[in-house]
């Protein structure tokens, strides 16, 4: 069985080594030692100067939609995973949605000035599978018409946009840190700001709005997490690079047995920083993705449908039809994709696909702006293996 992905887990003797001190010290939450430990490497890690390390990633998008005070509408896109959305509603938004661009799948920033009205107050913005959005269009429409950016970026971990932690735009990012995701602390998530006051703002209301012994400056809640969830965090860390590099290798070995179906890949603006944590592909049809998924299932491969359906067709918002949205969701698949997928299962979905197609073996490689990716290494190492899909 091939699932779509599979989490990440470090040797149980390494992750013993840590519950061990949390043993010996008796001391389980409340921003304990290993929180802190945990909080310290990552801005190492991702070279930033402030996180909050949270819950999860809804709870993160819930304080950052509450800390900045958000009333009113919220513009968003309809193609992200169903928190992005549930999360302005929570806190008593109305979602706005703006459709997407068809080859980044991000919100396309030349339709969000059309969408603004008196009581629009903020963006949430999704870096759609860790692709960054057009970070500075938005940037220049919000400055101009005085609203918040919240940028979801629960798939971006590693990710950098112009050499910095894609996680340091925005009035607020926000991460997730959950079992799925490609650096995990099982749940958590972070919030990331470089403005102090709003920083101070999340570190109060994690806690519960307590600012001293006894005192109360603000409304809070309980966004804190564990030593047992930091634990695992810190064993993690030690193999991201791994996990990052691994990926991008499984990554460019898809790009290039696919290379020649006809499907189309999403458009990576800056490839080069990017963390490859999903494949997504869409097929032309409906019915040519659903038959695919089909022949994949028969042999126990299983992809996923993500995201889909589209958010502005939830039951609780105001829907709308976003036409290249609902498009995409209703043809998109995303291909089994985690660090110890083996080669051998890869060419063997590769294969399934092309045979569905009835690929033709004089077809041109497709993937032309993935040239980058697809190194004379791997090309020469997969040259040696030519696929045989009958
Ligand atoms: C996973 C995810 C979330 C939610 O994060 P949790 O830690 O599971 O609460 C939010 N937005 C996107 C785009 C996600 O993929």
């Amino acid at each position: 069985m091939i699932p779509v992905t599979k989490p990440f887990l470090p040797a149980e003797k390494e992750f013993k080594g840590y519950v061990k001190t949390i043993w010996e010290r008796q001391w389980l939450t409340n921003n304990g030692p290993l929180v802190n430990a945990l909080e310290l490497k990552l801005k190492e890690y991702l070279g930033i100067d402030h996180l909050l390390y949270v819950t999860n990633g809804t709870i993160a998008l819930q304080l950052a939609i509450k800390a900045l005070g958000l009333t009113g509408e919220v513009i968003t896109t309809p193609f992200s995973f169903v928190a992005t959305t549930s999360s302005i509603v929570w806190q008593g938004c109305e979602p706005v949605f703006v459709d997407i661009d068809a080859g980044t799948f991000n919100i396309d920033p030349a339709k969000i000035e059309a969408a603004i009205t008196a009581k629009t107050t903020a963006i949430l913005a999704t870096h759609v599978f860790g692709n960054p959005c057009d970070i500075d269009a938005i940037k220049k429409i919000a400055d101009r018409h005085n609203l918040k950016v919240i940028y979801d970026a629960a798939h971006c971990f590693g990710v950098r946009y112009k050499n910095k932690s894609i996680f340091e735009y925005g009035d607020i990012s926000i991460t997730s840190f959950h079992a799925t995701k490609l650096f995990h602390t099982i749940e958590g998530g972070g919030v990331f700001t470089k403005q102090p006051e709003l920083l101070k703002k999340m570190a109060i209301m994690r806690n519960f709005g307590y600012s001293g012994v006894d005192t109360f400056s603000d409304q809070g809640i309980n966004a804190k997490n564990c030593e047992l969830h930091a634990a695992m965090g810190l064993c993690n860390l030690n193999h991201v690079d791994e996990i990052l590099r691994q990926r991008k290798k499984l990554y460019s070995h898809y790009l290039y047995r696919l290379g020649k179906l006809d499907v189309q890949f999403q458009k990576l603006e800056n490839a080069e920083d990017y963390n490859y944590a999903y494949f997504p592909v869409v097929f032309k049809t409906e019915e040519l993705m659903k038959e695919s998924k089909e022949k994949l299932e028969l042999a126990q491969i299983y992809c996923r449908r993500y995201f889909y359906p589209s958010l502005s067709a939830l039951p609780y918002v105001n829907n709308s039809t976003m036409p290249v949205c609902d498009s995409i969701a209703s043809r998109i698949l995303c291909l089994p994709l985690y660090h110890t997928l083996a080669t051998s299962d890869l060419d063997l979905i590769a294969r399934l696909l092309l045979r569905v197609q009835n690929f033709d073996e004089n077809d041109k490689l497709k993937a032309t702006h993935f040239g980058e990716l697809i190194t004379g290494q791997i090309e020469s190492e997969l040259k040696k293996q030519p696929l045989n899909i009958n």
